[in-house]
């Protein structure tokens, strides 16, 4: 349940986002019906009266955190059985995936939710890896938390299982998802079309999907085959850039979000530029799967120019947490080092990749990603009377330099408050955390996904 009315009051800083990009210490946020409806100083709105007060003294707030790449589906049963030194685990990840009953999806992606909400992500684009919406949107509905949702398709030979439909088909089932799912929760849940990857989906799927997309005025994400492999495999087939492939179709646009996008070269950054293309970058999946970031990363570049573009942590599997104070963290260290340049992507821009930036590559930043009256009240309350806080001059460089997202103390979303003093409010995280545990050990036994538990013997 949400408050009709709602002050944040006495924050230590609120860091507005705004066209100022204002810091307002000792500042006060009323929301009403789950919109902010006035933002200031604290004496400024002493006059408010509200049916509940968050005595915001010791806390920072930011605008909810968005992921603009993240598949929630079954990994957080498994976290972490990857050996580091794998390669690429994906025939493993659509064999997990695939085996998954909706009751473990269910179980699975609640978890999955807590861990977002408990570090303050309030919105995230799932890339189709959810099996059974049905089960799902019940855990989207307890947990509160925004989504956008599709169903994968992909329709040709892919060197894992992935779901298999013929174009036609595959378009189809995509009209029919977005005509079930988009605006669901009071408009929270978004559908978007989600073809896997250009290698795995056919011209004619690519088109058809685009098409529906636009018609229906939402969104369509997909992997965008990105990298030097990938490049001298479209460069062979269609003779072709893979960013340029997508543009000599049409499915490139102001509602199309592609996730990874690393090695873009110049050519590309510009189509992407010209096309109003957003991405979704994953800066720790590509650092701890070897991506060559150095090499291959043009964030700066795509900023440079214009281009949208949002955080993602890719699964729980890969990344291998959900913590996008975190990517925050490694966004703005990673290109400092690989180019050997301290002016790159400063911490107050990766902090807007995380929110404002991130709402804007959605197509939300008119309804995201800032704290300003007529916005929905997403916010995220810091605790800074930790020790990793202190001492604290520069707001922002503390939160992405210092802390990670175990110190979020609160958070709302669409006005209801969905973390509590560290406690979220709609689920047993002890009785959660035994049963995907459980799932775990039946998932990893049914499908003879396995791994060595531990280099070091456990005794
Ligand atoms: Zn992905």
């Amino acid at each position: 349940m949400r408050d009709e009315t709602l002050l944040i009051d006495h924050a230590r800083y609120v860091v507005t986002l705004d066209g100022e990009r204002r810091i307002v210490r000792d500042g006060s946020i009323l929301v009403e019906a789950g919109r902010i409806r006035r933002v200031g100083k604290a004496a400024e709105l002493a006059d408010v009266r509200a049916d509940r007060v968050i005595d915001a003294r010791h806390l920072l707030v930011t605008p909810g955190l968005v992921n603009g790449h993240l598949h929630v589906s079954y990994a957080h049963a498994v976290r972490g059985i990857f050996p580091d030194d794998l390669g690429s685990p994906l025939a493993h990840v659509f064999k997990l995936q695939m085996a998954m009953t909706e009751e473990e999806e269910y179980h699975t992606t609640l978890l999955g939710l807590v861990e977002l909400l408990k570090n303050g992500t309030v919105c995230f684009v799932d890339p189709g890896s959810t099996k059974f919406p049905d089960a799902c949107l019940q855990a989207y509905e307890e947990a509160g938390i925004r989504v956008v949702l599709g169903e994968c398709v992909s329709d040709r030979e892919a060197p894992f299982p992935l779901p298999r439909y013929e174009a036609t088909e595959a378009i189809a089932r995509t009209a029919a998802f977005l005509e079930r799912w988009h605006g669901r929760l009071d408009g929270r849940i978004r559908a978007w079309a989600m073809p896997f990857s250009p290698e795995t989906c056919s011209a004619d799927l690519l088109r058809g999907v685009k098409r529906v997309a636009d018609e229906r005025g939402t969104g369509l994400t997909l992997h965008h085959g990105s990298g030097p492999a990938a490049r001298r495999e479209s460069l062979a087939r269609h003779g072709l850039t893979p960013t340029a492939y997508l543009e000599s179709l049409g499915v490139l646009g102001p509602n199309v979000l592609l996730s990874h996008a690393l090695g873009l070269d110049d050519g590309e950054i510009e189509c992407l530029a010209r096309t109003s293309t957003a991405v979704a970058m994953c800066p720790v999946m590509a650092a701890k799967a070897g991506r060559g970031v150095p090499v291959h990363g043009r964030m700066p570049e795509l900023l440079q120019k214009g281009v949208r573009v949002a955080l993602g942590t890719d699964s729980p599997n890969n990344s291998n947490h959900v913590d996008l104070v975190r990517a925050m963290n490694m966004a703005a260290i990673q290109y400092k080092d690989a180019r050997q340049d301290l002016s790159q992507i400063p911490a107050e821009t990766a902090l807007e990749l995380a929110t404002l930036r991130g709402a804007q590559a959605l197509g939300l930043g008119d309804e995201l990603g800032s704290i300003e009256p007529g916005k929905r009240a997403d916010l995220v309350l810091f605790d800074t009377q930790r020790p990793e806080w202190q001492a604290l001059f520069n707001p922002i460089n503390n939160l992405v330099y210092n802390a990670d997202g175990r110190s979020v103390h609160t958070v709302v979303v669409d006005g209801r408050v969905v973390v509590d003093a560290y406690r979220q409010t709609f689920v047993d995280e002890a009785r959660l955390f035994a049963r995907v545990q459980e799932i775990g050990e039946r998932l990893q036994a049914r499908t003879g996904v396995r791994f060595p538990p531990s280099r070091w013997p456990i005794v």
